[in-house]
């Protein structure tokens, strides 16, 4: 299939690889002229514009950092929008707020173009091993037609519902995710500061009610778990910064829907301060240290 791929950071570049190595033919867009240069020596095209990437193709993906990114990348002068032929299906991957993409589908709607949303997890190691999770806002139909191609980029392909709702699912797990960091980081630095062993004490919450994902897979206390970044100097995973991005999309969007999210707030600004301290690019489950006697 004929593919346009617009944006192609650490995300991006990896699930188009994928692509190339399904045997798609890609056209490819980024401001990044090493990383285009990278992907043309494995078969992708280079082209000068969103605009330019979307003619003569049957589907375009696009992977960029937030909604100004998306805004300008569909509808700018040198748009998607400007180049792509009526009736071509399109699919953003970005983390954005659910309203951006609901009002870029609806121009996109008027000139015949289907857009959806399909926000992933799994991180750059889901993208390289092609194990991502699409949570996909799109209706049955457009669902069907990306479906197949998503699944060559990740193995849980979710219908979510309509448009914005996979980044609906994506901003509330996200949500849960960096509240259940902090009371497991809480938990643990507790514990330990009145003398348990946080061997014990993670093995005796693993087996109990207080057990989840950050305490069981990614736990914050350094050595529980071999494989997480607590294990490593709270480097190669997700991203305080990223985490700080979500929360504030959860928060922004709580605003507008007039509902309360209290510990999405306080999560927030616990991350709001280690990123104040230079450490947004460490590992969030390093909101640990905010407990700890350093
Ligand atoms: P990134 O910053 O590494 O990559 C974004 C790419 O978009 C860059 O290469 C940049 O040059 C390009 N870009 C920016 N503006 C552009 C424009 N106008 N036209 C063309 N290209 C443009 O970001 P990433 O880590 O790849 O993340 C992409 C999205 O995926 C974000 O919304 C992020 O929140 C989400 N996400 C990231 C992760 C992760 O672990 N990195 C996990 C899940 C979701």
């Amino acid at each position: 299939m004929k593919i346009a791929f617009i944006g192609l950071g650490n995300m991006g570049a990896p699930m188009a690889r994928n692509l190339i190595k399904a045997g798609h033919d890609l056209n490819l867009y980024d401001l990044n002229q090493q990383v285009l240069a990278e992907l043309a020596a494995v078969g992708g095209r280079i082209t000068e514009s969103p605009r330019h990437a979307a003619q003569g193709v049957e589907l375009v993906i696009t992977m960029l950092p937030a909604a100004a990114h998306v805004r300008s990348v569909y509808l700018g002068e040198e748009g998607v929008l400007a180049g792509i032929s009526a009736g071509v299906p399109a699919v953003d991957c970005s983390t954005i707020d659910p309203q951006t993409i609901r009002d870029v589908a609806t121009v996109a709607g008027k000139q015949g173009v289907t857009l959806g949303d399909a926000p992933v997890s799994g991180g750059t190691g889901g993208a390289q091993a092609g194990t991502l999770t699409f949570m996909v806002g799109a209706s049955a139909e457009h669902f069907a037609t990306l479906r197949p191609i998503l699944a060559q980029m990740g193995k849980n392909i979710v219908h979510c519902g309509g448009i914005g709702t996979g980044q609906i699912a994506k901003i509330c797990n996200n949500l849960l995710l960096g509240i259940s960091m902090i009371g497991v980081a809480e938990a643990m630095a507790l514990g330990n500061s009145l003398g348990i062993d946080t061997h014990v004490l993670a093995g005796v919450i693993n087996s109990s009610t207080g057990r989840c994902w950050s305490s069981e897979i990614y736990n914050p206390w350094p050595g529980i778990v071999d494989t997480a970044p607590a294990s490593r100097g709270y480097t190669g995973g997700f991203g305080a910064d990223l985490m700080l991005k979500d929360l504030g999309l959860a928060t922004e969007a709580a605003k507008v829907a007039h509902q309360p999210v209290i510990l999405g707030a306080i999560a927030q600004q616990l991350y709001q301060a280690m990123s104040l301290r230079g450490d947004g690019g460490k590992d969030f489950s390093a909101v640990i240290e905010a407990y700890l006697n350093k």
